[in-house]
């Protein structure tokens, strides 16, 4: 199967999935999801990913309609029928379809979604030039670390950077930077990486999590707020994610970041992801 598709227990075709249009997922945002990649076949860091689906539903006071076990079952058995090389792994657990009502339905019983579809990653040649930023004005919620589908914030300005012909996104909440519309920012200063502390401004990244560990290797990391001055005056910026790994950014608002080319600290940090990930 090319690319597919799990609603409620069924596997299939992706076009065939479908869900209610009284899914509160699709009426109020109410719901959590993941996204998830493989190398060599096998799903990266699955268990970190479960956990934070797991705290993000918690969070929203929705209770998760599967064990841990089983959803690690679930995706195994999706990436098995869907046979594909690389597979990029999208799972969201709604509060279910219910008649529109802001109150949380008394008996109505979540909506559990996977796709499992080709993961294309970055072209090589944009890892290697690097990547230009455009920062915005971070007007989300409160509660960032939580993974909800209330995504709107992070499409406007997304969509705004594209247009301005940049690739991401850099949030910026009073005069200090948070992170991109889909992934975490990092400057290295003087030999040492900084990235903004987990909290509520923030989504706790399981890549972030993972370069930190490999930035420690090498040198010192602080995490701490970083103003958009510093960002601008840092030597390097990269981002990170799931499916964007590590990426430098080269340009941001139209200024060149350090010598205006992928920095030393990105390239090493980036091999050591490689190293990681094989
Ligand atoms: N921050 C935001 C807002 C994101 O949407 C993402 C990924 O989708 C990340 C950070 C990076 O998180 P992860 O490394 O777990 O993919």
């Amino acid at each position: 199967m090319p690319a597919i598709g799990y609603v409620n227990g069924k596997f299939g075709p992706l076009e065939e999935a479908v869900v209610s249009v009284e899914d509160r997922g699709f009426q109020f945002g109410d719901g959590v999801y993941e996204v998830i990649r493989t190398y060599g076949g096998r799903p990266f860091h699955l268990d970190a990913h479960l956990a934070r689906l797991e705290r993000s539903a918690k969070a929203i006071g929705l209770a998760l309609p599967q064990s841990i076990e089983a959803w690690r079952g679930l995706v195994e058995e999706g990436l098995r029928l869907a046979a594909l090389p690389e597979s990029k792994v999208y799972l969201q657990v709604t509060r279910g379809a219910a008649p529109r009502d802001h109150r949380f339905p008394p008996s109505t019983s979540p909506t559990t979604v996977m796709t499992i579809r080709a993961m294309h990653p970055v072209e090589p040649a944009l890892r290697e030039s690097g990547v230009e930023a455009a920062t915005a004005e971070d007007q989300r919620w409160g509660r960032c670390d939580i993974k909800s589908v209330n995504l709107l914030p992070n499409v406007l300005v997304r969509q705004a950077a594209l247009e301005r012909g940049a690739f991401e996104a850099i949030l910026v909440r009073d005069g200090e930077v948070t992170e991109g519309a889909v992934s975490n920012v990092m400057i290295v200063r003087g030999g040492i990486v900084q990235t903004a502390p987990e909290g509520p401004r923030i989504l706790s990244g399981v890549t972030r999590s993972l370069v930190l560990d490999l930035a420690r290797s090498l040198g010192r990391v602080r995490e701490r707020a970083v103003t958009v001055e510093e960002l601008y005056a840092a030597d390097e910026v990269f981002l990170t994610g799931t499916t964007i790994e590590i990426l430098p950014v080269v340009r941001i608002d139209g200024r060149a970041i350090g010598a205006g080319v992928p920095g030393a600290v990105t390239k090493s940090l980036y091999g050591l992801f490689q190293r990681l990930v094989r």
